[in-house]
C-alpha cells in the first residue's frame, strides 16, 4: 500500500489507541505491559504505511498473545514419555485441580482447628510416608538434584563421599553429578573402576572421614559386560551411611522396568537415604523426594540449607494428588496398549485422508528423562513427510513430533486421547498451510 500524506501525522497516540475496549479488557487479563507492547508495534506498522492509521487498534489486538506467560502448550507426539526438554511428566487431572486450588491463600503451613502454624506440607508428606511404608520419614525439596545437594551437605560437608568410579553420571545439559557434590563441601573419594567396583573397594575407603557412601543409579546409560557393582543391601554393612539415588523417583517395584530400581527395595534393602525425581516416573510435579531413617531426614529438615530449597505449596498440592490419585499420565503412556495405539494411528491416518500422504508405521517409544536407556516401548505413529516436523512445532497448536527415517512420526503414546481430535486439526492445518505457500513446510521456519 502507498501513502500520499506523510503516514507518522496521522497515526493515534499510544493513549488514544489504549482507550479501545478490547485493550482496555485485554490489559485487566494480559496486564498493560504486553498490551502496550502490540500497541506500540501496530503504530509502527502504520507509520511504515505497512497498515493504515485506523487499523492500528484492530491490528493491536490481533497481535495480543492468548496469555500472559508465554510457555505454550505442547502436544508431545514424540513417543518419549518423560521429555525434559518438554517438561517431563504431564500432570493428572486430578494435580491440576489440587494446583489451581492451592494457588490464593491455603493452610499449606497453617492448622485451621487451631489457628496455630503446622508442619508445611504435611498432605502431601503423608501421603508419601503411605505409599513407601518402609520409609520411617519423608522430606520434599525443590527437585532431585537439591535432595542430592541437601543430603551431601547434611551428611558429608567437610568429609568424603564414596562414589563408585561407574556411577559417576552427568545429568544432562553439562551437570555432573561429581561437581554437583563437590560443590557442598564434600569430598568425593572414587574407588572401583569404571566397569567393576567390588564391596572391598567401599570397605577399603571407609574410615574416620566418611560421610556417606553414595550409590548413583546410573539412569541414562548402560554398561555391558564384564562389570560388576555393589548393591545397597552389601554397602549397608559397612556401617556409615548408605545414600541411594534413584533419580527415577519409583516409589516401588515397576515389573515393566526390572532395572529400575524403586524407593522401597532400596530401604528395604538398608539404604539409610533415598533420594529421586516427582517429575521422572512417579508422574507429579517438578520436586525432590527424600525418603529414609528418621534421624537421617530429621537432619536434613533441621539443616539452614533445607530452607533454600523449600518446595512450593503448588508443588505440594500436585505432589500430593499425584500420590492419592489414580494413575498418571505418566505410567498410562508407560503402558499403552500397542493395540489401542495403532487402532488411534488409523483413526488419525483416516480423518487425515486426502489431506496428505500418511501412513501408519510401528514406533518405538522411550522413558526419557534419563530412565531406563536402551528399553523401547513399542507401538505405533502416523509418518508424515519430514516437512511436517518443524510446521507441526511452529503452528498455531504447537505439536512437537519425531524425526525419524527420513519421516516425520506423530506417536500417539504420550498424547491424551482427548487431545486426538486436536491433533488432526493441526496436522489438517499445517497440510492447507503447506498447500498454499506451494513450497516445502521447513522453508517458513
Ligand atoms: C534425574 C536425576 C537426577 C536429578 O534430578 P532432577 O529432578 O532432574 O534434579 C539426579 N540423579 C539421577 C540418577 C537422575 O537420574
Amino acid at each position: 500500500m502507498t501513502m500520499t500524506a506523510d503516514p507518522r501525522r496521522s497515526v493515534p497516540r499510544t493513549d488514544q489507541v489504549l482507550g479501545d475496549p478490547r485493550l482496555r479488557a485485554a490489559a485487566g487479563r494480559l496486564g498493560p505491559d504486553l498490551v502496550k507492547q502490540a500497541v506500540v508495534a501496530a503504530q509502527q506498522r502504520a507509520r511504515t504505511g505497512e497498515i493504515a492509521p485506523t487499523e492500528v487498534a484492530d491490528a493491536a489486538v490481533d497481535a495480543l498473545p492468548a496469555q500472559a506467560a508465554s510457555t505454550r502448550p505442547v502436544i508431545n507426539a514424540t513417543g518419549v514419555v518423560l521429555h525434559t526438554n518438554l517438561g517431563r511428566a504431564a500432570l493428572s487431572p486430578l494435580a491440576l485441580d489440587a494446583l489451581v486450588e492451592a494457588a490464593g491463600a491455603t493452610d499449606v503451613e497453617f492448622d485451621l482447628a487451631t489457628g496455630a502454624r503446622a508442619r508445611r506440607g504435611r498432605g502431601a508428606i503423608a501421603a508419601l510416608a503411605a505409599a513407601v511404608p518402609a520409609a520411617e520419614a519423608v522430606h520434599v525439596v525443590n527437585n532431585g538434584a537439591a535432595a542430592l545437594v541437601l543430603a551431601t551437605t547434611a551428611l558429608a560437608a567437610g568429609r568424603e563421599v564414596i562414589i563408585s568410579r561407574g556411577e559417576l553420571v552427568e545429568i544432562g545439559d553439562g551437570f555432573r553429578l561429581t561437581d554437583l557434590i563437590e560443590s557442598t563441601g564434600a569430598r568425593l573419594r572414587e574407588v572401583g573402576t569404571t566397569n567393576r567396583t567390588k564391596l572391598a573397594d567401599y570397605a577399603d575407603a571407609v574410615g574416620p572421614h566418611t560421610g556417606c557412601i553414595l550409590k548413583v543409579h546410573p539412569s541414562n546409560f548402560r554398561v555391558e559386560g564384564f562389570t560388576s557393582s555393589v548393591d545397597v543391601g552389601a554397602l549397608a554393612g559397612l556401617d556409615v551411611p548408605v545414600v541411594a539415588d534413584l533419580g527415577s523417583g519409583l516409589l516401588t517395584r515397576e515389573p515393566l522396568l526390572p532395572d529400575e530400581p524403586d524407593a522401597d527395595t532400596a530401604l528395604r534393602a538398608g539404604a539409610d537415604l533415598v533420594t529421586g525425581s516427582g517429575d521422572k516416573l512417579l508422574g507429579g510435579p517438578q520436586a525432590g523426594l527424600l525418603l529414609g531413617r528418621t534421624a537421617v531426614v530429621e537432619r536434613l529438615r533441621r539443616h539452614p540449607l533445607a530452607r533454600a530449597l523449600r518446595v512450593d505449596k503448588l508443588t505440594l498440592a500436585a505432589l500430593e494428588a499425584t500420590l492419592r490419585g489414580p494413575k498418571t499420565p505418566t505410567w498410562r503412556a508407560l503402558h499403552a496398549d500397542p493395540d489401542v495405539l495403532r487402532r488411534r494411528c488409523d483413526a488419525l491416518a483416516a480423518a487425515l485422508h486426502g489431506t496428505v500422504a500418511a501412513e501408519v508405521v510401528t514406533s518405538d517409544g522411550a522413558v526419557g528423562g534419563g530412565g531406563a536407556p536402551g528399553l523401547t516401548l513399542p507401538g505405533w505413529a502416523v509418518a508424515l513427510p519430514t516437512a511436517y516436523a518443524v510446521a507441526l512445532r511452529t503452528g498455531e497448536r504447537a505439536v512437537v513430533a519425531r524425526t525419524e527415517r527420513g519421516r516425520c512420526l506423530v506417536d500417539l503414546r504420550c498424547v491424551d486421547p482427548a487431545d486426538d481430535a486436536r491433533l488432526a486439526d493441526a496436522i489438517r492445518a499445517v497440510a492447507v498451510r503447506t498447500v498454499e505457500a506451494d513450497e516445502p513446510a521447513t522453508d517458513r521456519a
